[in-house]
Order: structure tokens, then sequence, then C-alpha cells
């Protein structure tokens, strides 16, 4: 058995179990009676667009819907996924030769450090991240180097980036909107940060799954700032499809030594399994392009939330994009303040699954009425600390 497969197993994410235990709350006291902040799990249904995809696709005959597509993805979907970015970002943003698809971010970013990484090779991850983001750089046999970001921004510190390059330093993984503070990181910071990782030739893994859920914030096109940017995009979070499995690689046109690197991601996808994403939904992809999020509905729960938490005297950051909002526990270990919230049957991550100590993490794709009804627990835990 390979122990550190059997330790991933083995040890489940904090997310994942307080999102069991409130479905198990959910059977035991009915829905409406927990207040589960836990998953970054879409509430807003997928658009109509993806409905009409769906049926267009299923017209194709049954050999051709099902059958394997090139490791790469379909040509056409490809070429569709990149005219977009080209329209958005320029007409060098992007091109089919350089996109791949697979399952989702999960897959991408996997894909990219196995690409890039040889064993001991160190990536720099902006805390609090992504807990995930740890065990694929472990599983590509890196090492991960956490690096605080600002505490009360949630911007990079880029003297402390600075500090954590060492001549292993291989990459950098961005996510911008931020999960879990919802931070958007803006052209300014982001060519600080170009400056600092240029020197070392360290590539930036941008991972963008919550690129459309902005509120009034711009997200820059990171290739256009850094030559050494890989783009990993996931149709998950801005056309609800996280089941689907379905999202892209993309190594711009101007990536140095583009080839090999392209190549070294297609070695990766075929090294994981990583290869034909799921064929219908490349297809749907491939019509729904340029289908809009609906951000609206995430911002209007962003500001029915923090309305609540305002009114009970919660201290938080102002996130600028994703949906989630990043709470200071109102004690030092988060674990016991979730623990507590917990008794109320309100559903909390603690910072800890993130890296850093204090906070926790509340999502806000939850629907409406969850957050409505959630207002005397949240009341409730504020006055127990009073
Ligand atoms: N990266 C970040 C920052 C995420 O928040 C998530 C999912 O929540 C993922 C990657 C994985 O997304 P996907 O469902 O597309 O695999």
């Amino acid at each position: 058995m390979n122990e550190q497969s059997y330790a991933y197993g083995a040890t489940k994410s904090s997310i994942r179990e307080l999102a069991a235990y409130a479905a198990a709350r959910k059977a035991q006291i009915g829905a409406e009676n927990v207040y589960d902040f836990s998953l970054g799990n879409p509430s807003i249904p997928a658009p109509d667009e993806v409905r009409t995809a769906i049926a267009r696709a299923l017209t194709l005959p049954a050999t051709q819907l099902h059958g394997y597509t090139p490791a790469a993805g379909l040509p056409e979907a490809r070429a569709a996924i990149a005219a977009s970015l080209c329209r958005r970002f320029g007409d060098d943003a992007a091109d089919a030769e350089g996109t791949y698809l697979a399952c989702g971010a999960a897959a991408c970013v996997s894909i990219c450090l196995n690409a890039l990484l040889n064993p001991g090779d160190e990536v720099i991850v902006l805390a609090p991240y992504f807990p995930e983001y740890r065990v694929w750089i472990e599983s590509a046999g890196g090492v991960c180097v956490e690096v605080l970001v600002d505490e009360s921004t949630c911007q990079p510190d880029i003297a402390a980036v600075e500090r954590a390059i060492t001549p292993r330093t291989r990459a950098l993984i961005v996510n911008s909107p931020n999960n879990p503070t919802g931070a958007v990181y803006g052209a300014e910071v982001l060519a600080q940060l170009a400056a600092a990782t240029r020197p070392h030739d360290i590539v930036l893994i941008a991972d963008e799954p919550y690129r459309e859920l902005v509120y009034g914030a711009e997200v820059p096109w990171i290739p256009a700032l850094y030559e050494r940017t890989l783009v990993c995009y996931s149709y998950s979070k801005s056309l609800s499809l996280p089941g689907e499995r379905i999202g892209w690689v993309l190594v711009p046109p101007a990536f140095p030594e583009h080839d090999r690197m392209f190549a070294a991601i297609a070695g990766a996808g075929r090294k994981l399994g990583f290869v034909c994403a799921p064929a219908l939904f490349q297809r749907v992809v491939a019509a729904c392009v340029d289908v809009p999020a609906n951000v609206a509905a995430y911002e209007e729960n962003l500001a029915a939330l923090t309305a609540i938490l305002d009114a009970c005297g919660f201290e938080y950051v102002m996130p600028h994009g994703a949906f989630y909002l990043w709470i200071r526990a109102l004690e030092p270990d988060a674990q016991a303040f979730s623990d507590r919230a917990r008794t109320l049957e309100l559903m909390v991550v603690p910072s800890d699954s993130f890296g850093v100590p204090g906070w926790v993490r509340a999502g806000t794709c939850v629907s409406r009425d969850t957050i409505d009804r959630s207002a005397p627990a949240w009341e409730a835990l504020a006055a127990s600390y009073r």
C-alpha cells in the first residue's frame, strides 16, 4: 500500500467532515433547522443555456456522443474556449493548441504540478489557502511552502514571498478571486509578485475557478503581466456544474518553451489518467463559453449575511469575489469556535484547515433562505462570548 495515499484517504478534510455532520443533522432535525455554510457547492441553478446545450448534444449518434475524445479534448471545444479568451483578454491570449480540457480545477492544478515538479521542488501557496493544494503538491513530489498574506487585507505580502523563495522554488499558486478570503488581486500587486518571481523563472499557476464571480472588482489576466503563467479554469462555480467535472488548463502562446510545456501538461494528464474529459460536458461548455455567471444572486447573499453579522458585531474581511466570507473567530482557537457554532446548528469551517489560526469561513453560495434563517444562531453565538 502507498502510505501517502493511505494517509490522504484515512484523514478526512475537515470541510468534508463538517459537511457530513451537517448532512446527518439535516436528516435528524430537518434541513431548515441547520445552517450549513460549510461547502463551496453553488446553490444557484446552472443557466438555461446549459440545459439547451445538453439537449442538443443528446441528439448526436450514441457512439459519437459517448465515444472517447482526443486526450486533450475535442478540437471544437479547445477552439471555442481559446476564442472566448481571445475575445476577452486580447488576440494572443490563447490558442486551441495550448488548451487542455480536464476534470475541473482539481485535475487542472494537479496536472500543472505534475508537469512542473521534480522530487523536492517547492511550491509557494499564499495562506490561507485551499487545503487540497497541499495534497496535490505533495502527491506530485513537491514541498508545500506556506506564505502568509496580509491579515487585514488578505493581499499577498510580497516581501514574505521574496523571503520564501529558494533555488528549489518552481511554482507559486495564485488563487484570485480567493477561496477562502474572497480577496481579488489587482494588477499592481500581481506586477509586484511578478517582479519577485521573474528573476527565478518561477511559474505562476493561476487557479481561477471564481474568475467571473466578482463584486465590482476586475480580475487581471495574469499571463498579460507575467509570461510564465499557466491558467487553470473550471465551470464548477461560474456555471454551477461542480459534479460534472469540467475545466481546462491553458499554456498561453507567450509561455517560454510553449511546446515543451504543453507536452509536459499532456504528459502529466496521461500519467494521472486525466485524459478525455467528460465528453458530454466538453460539448456543453463549448456551447456556453460566453454564458455569464449569476453574480447578482451571490452578491445578494453576501449583503444579507454581512447585514446579519454587522448586527451581531462580527468582524470579517469584505470579499471582492468568490462566494465565501472570512470571519474572525471570537476566540483564538478557530476549531473551538467552529465547534461552539456547531452546537447552534451553524456550520462554519475553522481556518486551521486553510493554514492559519483564528478565523472561520462561511460559504455564501447557500440558499437565501438558509442565510435568513441563520440570524438567531449567529446572534446566539455572539452572545455566548459576551
Ligand atoms: N481551486 C479552488 C480554489 C477551489 O475552491 C476549488 C473548489 O472548491 C477547486 C480548485 C476545485 O474545483 P473543481 O470542482 O473545479 O475541481
